[in-house]
Parts: C-alpha cells; structure tokens; sequence
C-alpha cells in the first residue's frame, strides 16, 4: 500500500519504519524545516527497547544508550534515600530488552538513520494544511496535493488530525503543571564531593517532593557525558506560553528548598528550557469513520510524563500497526476496516492502563510533607526493592511485568490466533448446519 505519515516525531518516525520494513511504500510529512533536537533526555524501557531492536533501529543509538542501574527515590528536602528499584537487572533478566537513557538528538538521528536505510522520503518544511480522509487525500501548505491508501496522523499532543478523526474537538489538557529541563556536561560536577556521586553510577535519581520531583540521569552524549535533569512543579509560567527558554534563577526559587545538592548544580547551569505538561482526554476510536485515517503516538493517547512512557507507548503503536498491516489477510485496502480494528483493540485499552497508571505515580510521588506521607516513607524504607503488591507501582512486581514486559509482538500474534480459532469456529459451525441441512434433505 501508500502511505503517507504526517509528523516525523519519535512516533511517526518509527511507524513509518515498522510499515516500510514489511514492503510498504511510506513518505513522511514533516512540517519542520529542519529536525531540530530538543535539548534533554528520554527513557526507553524495555517494551521499546525491544521493538526498536527488532526494527534495526538499536545498531543506530547503542553507542549513546546508558543503562541506569536503578530507579533510586530520595526524599526531596535532604536526598535520603527511601528506595531503589532495580532496573538494569531485570531489564536484561526478565524482561529480555535493556533500559537505556538517551539523549533525544542521537534518538532522532537514530531513527531517521534507519528510515534513509529503508528508502523513506522524509519532506521537510511540508506541514499538511488539509486533510480529505475519504479519498484519501492531502494537501501540504507549498500546495502540492498527495493521494494514498492510508494515512498514518502521528501530529504529536497539539494534533489537528484527531478533530478530523473524532469529527469534534478535543484538545490537550493542562495538568497544572510544569518541567524545567536541564542538560549540562557530567564533568562540570566532577571534583565537587556532594555532586560526584550522582555522575559516577548510572542510575535514575528520584526527588520527591510536595508538588514537584526531581529527576536526573546520565546520557552518553556525541562528544562527551551528559548529565539530564527534569525539574517538575506547578505551573510558573505567564498564560498562553506552553515552552521557553528560562533561566537557572527560576528553578532555584522553585526549588530552593530542596536537597542543597540541587542549587549547587544548578549554580553551574546557565540554559533552562521551561516546558508546560498537558494531558490528552481518552478517546473511543483513533480511526476515521472511512479506515483511511487513523491516529497514532502523542495524537492519539498524549500522556503525563511521570511514568517516562508516552514516546513508548508512540513506538508500541508503530509495530502493532506494522505488524497488522504485514499480514496477507490485513495488508490491503480492502481490509483496512479489519485491520485498523485489530489496531484499536490491542492499543486503546494498554494506552489507557499506562496513562492512568502515571497520574496515580503523580499522587504517590507528589504528596504534601504530613501524616500520609511519613507512612508512605516508612513503607518505602521497609520495602527496597522489586515486591508483589508494592504501593509504589515503580516497585510492583505485576505492574512491571505488564509495563516493561509487553511484547508487542507477541501481542498480536495472540490476537491474530484468536481471531483465526474465531473465523474457524464459524467455518466449522456453518459447516455443520450444512452437514444437517444435506442429511434432513
Ligand atoms: C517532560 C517530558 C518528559 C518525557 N519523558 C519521556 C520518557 O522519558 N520516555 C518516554 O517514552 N516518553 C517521554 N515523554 C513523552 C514523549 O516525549 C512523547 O510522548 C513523544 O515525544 C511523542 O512523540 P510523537 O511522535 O507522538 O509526537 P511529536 O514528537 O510531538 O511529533 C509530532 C511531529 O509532527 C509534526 N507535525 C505537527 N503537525 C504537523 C502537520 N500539520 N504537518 C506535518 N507535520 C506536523 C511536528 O512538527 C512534530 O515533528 C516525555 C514528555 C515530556 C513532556
């Protein structure tokens, strides 16, 4: 089939990848100029990791992957530590794909590596202004106009595709809350005692704190290491500016209460990006009524960022799509309508799981200092580690293996089974009825 990919972002780029992999013809709309790089980190756990590796993505960023050892939760006002969750082990040993963090510039370049490698013509500088789902059809705004059989909408959080899909607005929600984004060279913190330790071990350092975490993590940069922090708070930014460029004075009255380790770094910093969070509403369907439009990544499920999932659950997308639609029986137009069924099946409900999942982290994480929370310490310090039942759901056992233990494509070959052992059944029910019918007649 044709298809075009509207948004070359993490989503777009890997489901246009998943598609041309199994023979598609796919071309990539981008309405950038040029693809820039935003300037911060992203986690990739083990339900990507593994896609991304079966995608032949993994040989284009191995090299700018660290692997945290552990998930370590620190109090926010003297950086106690109350847990750490393994995240390297299990990764490796249970989960069969590693955890890696990764600056979003080499993921990109990754990405669009692997795409140059398949043949995927990516259009730079050609937004789509007009979108005609029932042909299908599109217009870019240099005027050039493009038919297809499908088209993939992985436009990111502020969409327009998903009006066109739903047929009524539903814009992204503000969560009240903000990030600041900090990335400077791990040897600026080399040779200060209290800031060594957090650029020796890779690891996820975990602040939590009322309103707010902090989060930092090392990435293997192109010429030299990283070191990533993500501020999170209530929102302090003027109305109507969603990203800017802050400074280091903002975070540190934001947070100039917490652990003196964090002023001190950021002492260090000159360049902050300020960046507003939104949330988008679940929707029931992420297809046009004519299956000739469906939506994908950011368009379709935007999330809150406090489980790190929302690129995941973007590139989980892509190999379900791509893998339905490299099936004989759902490979062509004619079988879109199936196809994109199947598609919705197996990801409305996981996407869902995972974002509602990722509030309740926000609560768990956030908590005023009081009663409710030196429990919730005293539980955590009582508590390292991996557990059943865990009230952190970083630490629980069967909410881990669900999230980090997807396989995607393991996923859709039990839906493709079940829906065989289906169609068989009513062959064989049919076939008997005509087998009564022939004896009584
Ligand atoms: C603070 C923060 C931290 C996060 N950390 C993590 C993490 O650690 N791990 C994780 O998995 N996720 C994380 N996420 C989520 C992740 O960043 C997003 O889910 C992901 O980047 C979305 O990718 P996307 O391709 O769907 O959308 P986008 O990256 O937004 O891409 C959409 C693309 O479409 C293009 N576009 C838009 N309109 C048009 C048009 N009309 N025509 C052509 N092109 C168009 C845009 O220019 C853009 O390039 C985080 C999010 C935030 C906010």
């Amino acid at each position: 089939m044709k298809i075009i990919v509207i948004g070359a972002g993490l989503a777009g780029l890997t489901v246009a990848i998943s598609l041309a992999q199994t023979g598609h013809d796919v071309i990539v709309l981008e309405s950038a100029a040029e693809i820039t790089y935003i300037g911060a980190g992203i986690q990739v756990s083990s339900n990507s990791s593994k896609i991304l590796r079966s995608l032949g993505i993994d040989k284009h960023i191995r090299k700018y992957c660290t692997e945290p050892v552990d998930l370590r939760m620190m109090r926010w006002k003297g950086g106690e530590v109350l847990v750490e969750c393994p995240l390297k082990k299990p990764a490796l040993e249970e989960y069969g794909s590693p955890y890696w963090h990764i600056h979003r510039a080499d993921f990109h370049r990754g990405l669009v590596a692997r795409a140059a490698e398949l043949g995927i013509t990516i259009h730079l500088d050609s937004r789509v202004v007009k979108v005609e789902p029932d042909v299908p059809a599109l217009t870019t705004k240099n005027g050039q106009q493009l038919t297809t059989d499908l088209i993939v909408a992985s436009d990111g959080l502020h969409s327009t595709c998903r009006e066109i899909v739903l047929g009524y607005k539903s814009p992204p929600v503000p969560t009240g809350q903000m990030v600041y984004r900090v990335t400077l060279p791990a040897k600026k913190l080399q040779g200060i005692p209290e800031l060594e330790e957090l650029i020796t071990i890779p690891r996820n350092n975990h602040w939590i704190g009322p309103h707010g975490t902090i989060l930092s993590y090392l990435l293997e940069g192109v010429n030299e290491t990283l070191v990533n922090f993500v501020f999170t708070c209530d929102v302090n930014m003027e109305d109507g500016v969603n990203q800017k460029i802050g400074t280091n004075e903002d975070v540190r009255e934001a947070f100039k209460n917490w652990d003196p380790r964090i002023d001190k770094m950021l002492s260090l910093v000159d360049k902050v990006l300020e960046w507003r969070l939104f949330t988008n509403d679940e929707i029931p369907t992420w297809t046009h009524p004519s299956s000739k439009m469906v939506l994908i990544g950011d368009a379709a499920h935007a999330m809150t960022p406090y489980l790190a999932q929302g690129a995941a659950m973007g590139i989980e997308d892509g190999a379900i799509l791509g893998g339905i639609l490299a099936q004989a029986d759902y490979c062509t137009t004619k079988t879109l309508p199936q196809a994109l069924k199947m598609y919705e099946k197996l990801r409305i409900k996981r996407t869902a799981m995972v974002a509602e999942a990722s509030v309740s982290s926000r609560w768990f994480t956030q908590m005023e200092d009081g009663q409710k929370q030196r429990e919730r310490d005293e539980w955590l310090l009582a508590h390292p580690g991996i557990w059943k039942g865990h009230i952190n759901i970083r630490s629980r056992k069967e909410f881990l293996d669900e999230l980090f233990g997807y396989d995607a494509d393991k996923a859709l070959n039990e839906e493709l089974a079940a829906q065989r052992k289906e169609r068989d059944a009513v062959t064989d029910k049919a076939e008997k009825r005509l087998v009564r019918l022939c004896s009584i007649l």
